[in-house]
C-alpha cells in the first residue's frame, strides 16, 4: 500500500525555488482509490477503539484541509481549520513563524476548540516542522489535546521532527 501511495507522488526539483525538491501530491488526489487509501492510513489509528480516539481534526491551509476534511469525516468528527493571516472572520489567535525565508502568521478562531477536546492535526508534509508547531501551539494555546501530529509525507533530513519534540508525530512515507 505504501509503495502505491508513493506512485501517487510527483517530485518537482526547484519549486518553487532552486534546491527545493517538491513533493506534488496532485497525482495521488486525481486517483480516487489511492486518495481514500491516504486517508484511511492517517486515520487508522484513531478509529473508535484504538484508544487514540479524538474529538476534532485539524487542517493546515492549504493541503492539510484535503486530507484533514477526508480523515475528519472518516472518523465521523469535525474538522477546523488552520488558515494564513486575514482569512478567518470571527476572532482569532494567531502564531508567527519562520519559513525558509521571513515568516508567516497563521491563525484559528479561538472558539474552534473547547479546553480539554482531543484533537488530531494534519499536514501533506512535515518539512521544517515551523508550519506544524506554530498549528500545534494554536491548538494548545486554546486547551487542546494535540493527541498527534500526521503527515502523509515526512522529510526526514530536514529534521522537522525535532520542532514537534513531546508530541506523537507520524508520517506515512518518510523520505
Ligand atoms: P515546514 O517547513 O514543515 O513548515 O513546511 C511548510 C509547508 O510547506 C508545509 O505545509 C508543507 O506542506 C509545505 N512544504 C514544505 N516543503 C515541501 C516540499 N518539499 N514539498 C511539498 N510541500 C512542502
Amino acid at each position: 500500500m505504501l509503495q502505491k501511495l508513493e506512485a501517487g507522488l510527483r517530485d518537482i526539483p526547484d519549486y518553487p525555488s532552486p534546491g527545493i525538491l517538491f513533493k506534488d501530491i496532485t497525482p495521488l488526489l486525481a486517483d480516487p482509490a489511492l486518495f481514500a487509501a491516504a486517508v484511511d492510513a492517517l486515520a487508522a489509528a484513531h478509529r473508535p477503539g484504538s484508544g487514540a480516539e479524538v474529538d476534532l481534526v485539524a487542517g493546515v491551509e492549504a493541503r492539510g484541509f484535503i486530507f484533514g476534511a477526508g480523515v475528519a469525516l472518516a472518523l465521523g468528527v469535525g474538522f477546523v481549520p488552520i488558515r494564513k493571516k486575514g482569512k478567518l472572520p470571527h476572532t482569532t489567535v494567531s502564531a508567527e513563524y519562520t519559513l525558509e525565508y521571513g515568516t508567516a502568521v497563521i491563525e484559528m478562531h479561538d472558539d474552534a476548540v473547547r479546553p480539554g477536546q482531543r484533537v488530531l492535526l494534519l499536514d501533506d508534509v512535515l518539512a521544517t516542522g515551523g508550519t506544524a508547531e506554530a498549528a500545534a501551539g494554536l491548538l494548545e494555546r486554546v486547551g487542546a489535546e494535540v493527541v498527534s501530529v500526521a503527515f502523509l509525507v515526512e522529510l526526514g533530513f530536514l529534521n522537522g521532527r525535532e520542532r514537534l519534540a513531546g508530541r506523537d508525530v507520524k508520517s506515512l512515507l518518510n523520505y
